[in-house]
């Protein structure tokens, strides 16, 4: 067996949904099944939900070894399978590559990175996967956080709402009213339609990005300096050889320079490997497929709350939304909403709010260059 294993060969066990075992027992993908994983890893990786992955595979009728229909935990398993990745194991033996990937590692590192990150968020469950705009929505009058909930009524109908943690647990001094969910969470997906429609704000994000994108990067600059003064002293020893200076000490601190040259050009190089920079035209190319997102679709609302909402402060007559980036703070007075559905024109003055604290924008910096 440890022989076959040194050959990647399957030597039993349950085989992962997306590969069959060939005559010579190598693993081979799937064509019928490896595309659905793929697609599985792909729907995750832009902010589905696992159960929304598994009403996938189920509605595609994907099923385990057994023949029987996946469940929550099977989507979980496979999401961090490495086998995906062509990672070959059998016991302690491991063989980067040792079968085919169905999966890209970059993509499948995202997906590990979206997996420990849930499982740290309190109090996390399935039904509050439905809730998108969890730990973004605060209470305007106490500042405690909003969360889900769901009452069926005397029909029988099932309704949802967010509700203020005090309000619930009757701790604080607090009357904030529920709020529907679809008609918060559609309002709140709409103004972001709104924003990412204004040019001037999609501006203002890329050179904010640009600006992080080189702070973050602190070598690169340094490398650059040293090699212009490096190019600059070897020119300077140039022209005095060429003035007919030259004595065993130019020469010695000329190969110095040189050595140091190529010492940072070799630098600058991995660095700009290691970090490769992204272009204004590129961030602005893909903040607006942002615009093009069916904000129907469940995913799409997910994504655009998770990458653009910092947080929301909910009042009964008000909120104030904060996106993620510099000024962008707005306010809606609910009456005006009305006032604008039914066609009134009302003179509102908006209160001015001092904007809730910004979370530092590194992180989801880091996530938007990884998309
Ligand atoms: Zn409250």
């Amino acid at each position: 067996m440890t022989e076959n294993a040194l050959k990647a060969k399957y030597n039993g066990g349950t085989l992962p949904i997306g590969y069959t075992i060939d005559s010579e027992r190598h693993f081979q993908i799937d064509p019928l099944t490896a595309p659905f994983i793929a697609e599985a890893f792909r729907q995750y990786d832009e902010g589905a939900t696992m159960t929304d992955i598994l009403d996938y595979l189920n509605e595609k009728g994907v099923k385990n070894s057994r023949g029987l229909p996946l469940n929550y935990n099977s989507v979980q398993h496979l999401l961090k399978n490495r086998r995906y990745i062509g990672e070959y194991t059998y016991r302690d033996i491991i063989i980067p590559d040792g079968i085919p990937a169905i999966v890209s590692k970059d993509v499948f590192g995202r997906v590990q990175d979206r997996l420990s990150e849930n499982k740290k968020a309190p109090a996390r469950h399935k039904a509050e996967d439905d809730y998108l705009l969890t730990t973004k929505l605060f209470c305007g009058y106490c500042g405690a956080y909003l969360c889900g909930e769901s009452g069926t009524s005397r029909t029988g109908n099932v309704h949802h709402y967010y509700k203020c943690v005090s309000v619930k647990k009757k701790r604080a001094d607090c009357h904030k009213k529920p709020v529907k969910k679809d008609w918060i969470e559609d309002l709140v997906v709409n103004e972001t339609m709104k924003m990412l429609s204004d040019d001037n704000v999609i501006e203002a994000i890329v050179s904010m990005l640009i600006d992080l994108q080189d702070r973050e990067n602190t070598n690169l600059p340094m490398y650059e300096q040293q090699l212009r003064e490096t190019e600059t002293a070897i020119q300077n020893m140039l022209n005095a050889i060429q003035q007919g200076i030259l004595t065993k000490s130019t020469k010695s601190r000329l190969e110095e320079l040189e050595n140091a040259k190529e010492d940072l050009e070799s630098k600058i190089s991995c660095e700009k490997l290691a970090k490769p920079r992204v272009g204004e035209e590129f961030l602005t190319f893909w903040l607006k497929r942002f615009r093009k997102l069916d904000v129907r679709q469940k995913s799409h609302r997910k994504m655009l709350i998770d990458t653009f909402i910092n947080s929301i402060f909910l009042f009964d007559d008000k909120m104030v939304i904060t996106f993620n980036y510099r000024e962008g703070t707005t306010v809606i007075v609910f009456a005006d909403l009305q006032a604008a559905l039914a066609g009134r024109k009302v003179g509102s003055d908006l209160e001015c709010l001092p904007a809730p604290k910004t979370k530092s924008p590194k992180g989801w910096l880091r996530f938007w260059l990884a998309q």
